[in-house]
């Protein structure tokens, strides 16, 4: 069976309730009047008593009189019947002459001035039977009333209510369906959007009409999980269009070296050259691929960071002794000053391809002869910070320097060191310990790279 929609779900729901709220009133409201009527309908049996017991007469020869008002056959006209001690009809009215009621000579036995109900072949009806004196005599009287009145009251009450519960419940049926119906359309026009977004339109956002309502909030999160949505494509797109680019220049700079080399018959030596310069640009790629493979599988989150104490100050020492052979064919110094512990909390070997990327940078792109200071800090938090003497880097070219592929100011056919991944493995291996990289200019002319951790408790004792 299929499910019906929210909206018919919602009116059901509604008319179910409606029924169930009016049968309760209705029940209500003919219990109400019910035992309302019926109390009228004593106490007027009651004032007819008292009217009987007033109203006799007593003719001079004995027998006993009541002024009976109209004598028709309307309803209201007394039905009374006296009684003598002896349990004899002294008295019949002519409604009690057309009614006879076959049990009011047993109840006259017992005068108690109860309310007794009695059916006839008609209807039931209501007989007061009480003792009473009458001109000195003991007598019982004995007057009653048809529940007719009271019956066709309440009969009229139940046809109202019957005829009016189904017009109440289609005014609820058709209410509730539209009241659905406008609660609703919200979702109607979110799916409609929602519909129309794929791959190429993810710059679509849903329909917000209240963002402090329930629908909003779910449209809000929505178009929140659309704009993240949109950022990984666009930087998926632009990643594999960057790394087509990046990987088209080496390969053809190897074609039209080879290219070259075949056109004309070469001694030796030319090819050994050519196959040289081949083997630089194979060696750009494989460092190109060595990164981009970095940078993926950190993306990826395959490489899980392991934090640990790292004690930047023989991590600086190691890195300016693995790098120093690079420096010293530039003829360039590289001084290293230690002004604290600088014990911080990180990955070492991550933090330690961040150091290299940056000292690496700070060799390549300062001229022959240049100075480099690599300095260790423990103040206000443990860091290291390479300082160049280079060209520095321009305040245009700072805010996106970390970015991948971005190569400041140098071209795109750099040396094969170059791949404008440096950096954005450098920044991504000192966030993920929770550190820091950042770029300041250099007193000199050159750059300053900062790389801060968070600092490691130090164990006293
Ligand atoms: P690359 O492989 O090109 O060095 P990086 O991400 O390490 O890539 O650096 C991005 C760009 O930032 C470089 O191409 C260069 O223009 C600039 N850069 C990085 N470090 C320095 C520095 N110490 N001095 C001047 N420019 C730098």
């Amino acid at each position: 069976m299929t499910r019906a929609s929210v909206r018919l779900r919602l009116t059901l729901w509604y008319v179910g309730a409606m029924v169930v709220v009016l049968a309760i009133y209705a029940g209500c409201l003919v219990w109400f009047v019910t035992s309302g009527a019926s109390r009228a309908l004593d106490n007027r049996l009651r004032g007819d008593f008292h009217w009987a017991a007033e109203m006799a007469e007593q003719k001079p020869d004995g027998t006993l009189l009541w002024f009976e008002g109209a004598t028709g056959d309307d309803e209201d006209s007394p039905w009374l019947q006296v009684w003598s001690a002896q349990n004899r009809l002294l008295y019949r009215s002519a409604a009690a002459e057309r009614q006879p009621i076959p049990e009011s000579a047993a109840l006259a036995g017992h005068a108690d001035n109860r309310i007794a109900r009695v059916a006839t072949a008609s209807v039931p009806f209501r007989v007061l039977t009480g003792p009473s004196r009458v001109a000195r005599r003991p007598v019982v009287l004995q007057v009653a009333r048809s529940e007719a009145g009271m019956r066709r009251t309440l009969r009229d009450l139940v046809i109202t209510l019957l005829l009016s519960l189904p017009l109440a419940v289609a005014a609820a049926g058709v209410g509730g369906y539209s009241l659905a119906r406008r609660a609703l359309a919200p979702v109607d026009r979110i799916t409609e959007r929602a519909h129309s977004i794929n791959a190429d339109r993810l710059n679509e956002r849903l329909p917000v009409d209240n963002p402090d309502d329930e629908l909003g909030r779910l449209a809000t999160v929505i178009n929140a999980m659309l704009g993240r949505l949109q950022s990984s494509f666009e930087q998926m797109r632009r990643f594999t269009a960057d790394v087509s680019h990046e990987l088209r220049t080496p390969l053809t700079a190897m074609r039209s070296v080879g290219e070259v080399a075949l056109r004309d018959r070469r001694d030796a030596a030319a090819y050994r050259a050519t196959i040289g310069s081949m083997l630089e640009e194979v060696d750009r790629l494989s460092h190109l691929v060595d990164r981009l493979l970095t940078l993926s599988r950190a993306e990826a989150g395959l490489m899980k960071p392991a934090p640990d104490v790292v004690d930047l100050r023989e991590l600086a020492e190691e890195v300016v002794a693995h790098l120093g052979v690079l420096a010293e064919e530039k003829h360039q110094s590289i001084d290293l000053e230690r002004t604290g512990r600088a014990r911080g909390i990180g990955d070492r070997v991550i933090v330690r391809q961040a150091l290299i990327n940056l000292l690496d940078n700070a060799i390549k792109y300062t001229p022959e002869g240049g100075q480099i200071r690599v300095t260790v800090l423990d103040d206000p938090a443990p860091a290291v910070a390479v300082t160049d003497s280079g060209p520095g880097i321009g305040a245009d070219a700072a805010p996106r320097i970390f970015n991948r592929f971005d190569r400041g100011q140098q071209s795109a056919d750099g040396d094969a060191g170059s791949s404008g991944l440096g950096l954005a493995i450098a920044k991504w291996a000192v966030e993920v310990s929770g550190g820091r990289l950042s770029l300041e200019p250099a007193a000199g002319g050159g750059s300053t790279f900062r790389l801060v951790l968070p600092a490691a408790r130090e164990q006293r004792g």
